[in-house]
C-alpha cells in the first residue's frame, strides 16, 4: 500500500527548529499522530498526519549518531503522550551532510527499538521512521530570513536561509519511511506539507 505522511505546519517548525538547534550533531524524538483525511493536490485522500514531533532530550549524539540514552525517561514520555490520549506513530532523527535514507544502523535500531517497544506497550502494526538530512549552505550574497519548501520523489525539500548569518543557509530533505513489523519490510512513504 502507498502511504501518504502529512506533516503539519507546527510539526514541521518544531522538526526543522530541532535539528537546526545544534546543526553538526543528529539529533531524533518521537512523532506525535493519526489516521486521517487530508486535501493534497486538490484530492482528499487517507494519510497519516503528523500533528507533532517531540525532540528527546535524554540522549547521546554525534555526528553520525543519535539514540536515546535514559531508559526510564524514554518510557516516561511514552506513558505521558499516551496518558494525555495522544498516538506515537513513529520517530524521526537528522543526519548531517549524508542522504535522507535509512542507513543499515538505523534499520537495525528501529528493528530492535519496535521488539522492546512491543514487550512494554503490545503490538505495533506500524511505524514511521522520518530522516532529515541537514546540508550547511553558504551563499555567495547576503540572503535574507526566509524558507522554502519543493517536492521530490517522494521526499521534500526546505532551504532555510539566513537563519543567524545572512549568508549561511541549510538545505534539510526530507525522507520518511513505513516500517512493517510483521514483514520486517520498509517503504518509502510521499510526504506533504500544507
Ligand atoms: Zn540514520
Amino acid at each position: 500500500m502507498e502511504c501518504t505522511v502529512y506533516v503539519t505546519e507546527n510539526c514541521l517548525a518544531t522538526l526543522i527548529a530541532s535539528c537546526l538547534e545544534i546543526p553538526h550533531k543528529e539529533t531524533g524524538g518521537f512523532l506525535i499522530g493519526k489516521e486521517d483525511k487530508r486535501f493534497v493536490s486538490g484530492e482528499r485522500i487517507d494519510c497519516l498526519t503528523l500533528d507533532a514531533a517531540y525532540p528527546i532530550r535524554t540522549c547521546k549524539s554525534g555526528k553520525g549518531f543519535w539514540q536515546p540514552a535514559n531508559t526510564t525517561a524514554y518510557k516516561r514520555i511514552i506513558g505521558t503522550i499516551k496518558a494525555m490520549g495522544f498516538s506515537i506513530v513513529g520517530e524521526y532523527h537528522s543526519h548531517i551532510a549524508n542522504v535522507a535514507e535509512l542507513s543499515d544502523e538505523d534499520k537495525e535500531f528501529i528493528e530492535q527499538e519496535i521488539k522492546n517497544l512491543e514487550r512494554e506497550e503490545g503490538r505495533i502494526t506500524s511505524w514511521i521512521e522520518m530522516v532529515l538530512n541537514i546540508e550547511p549552505k553558504t551563499y555567495s550574497r547576503k540572503i535574507p530570513r526566509s524558507c522554502q519548501c519543493s517536492y521530490f520523489s517522494k521526499k521534500i525539500r526546505c532551504t532555510i536561509k539566513g537563519i543567524r548569518e545572512p549568508q549561511k543557509g541549510y538545505s534539510i530533505t526530507i525522507g520518511t519511511y513505513w516500517f512493517d513489523p510483521e514483514t520486517v519490510s520498509y517503504e518509502e512513504a510521499v510526504v506533504h506539507v500544507p
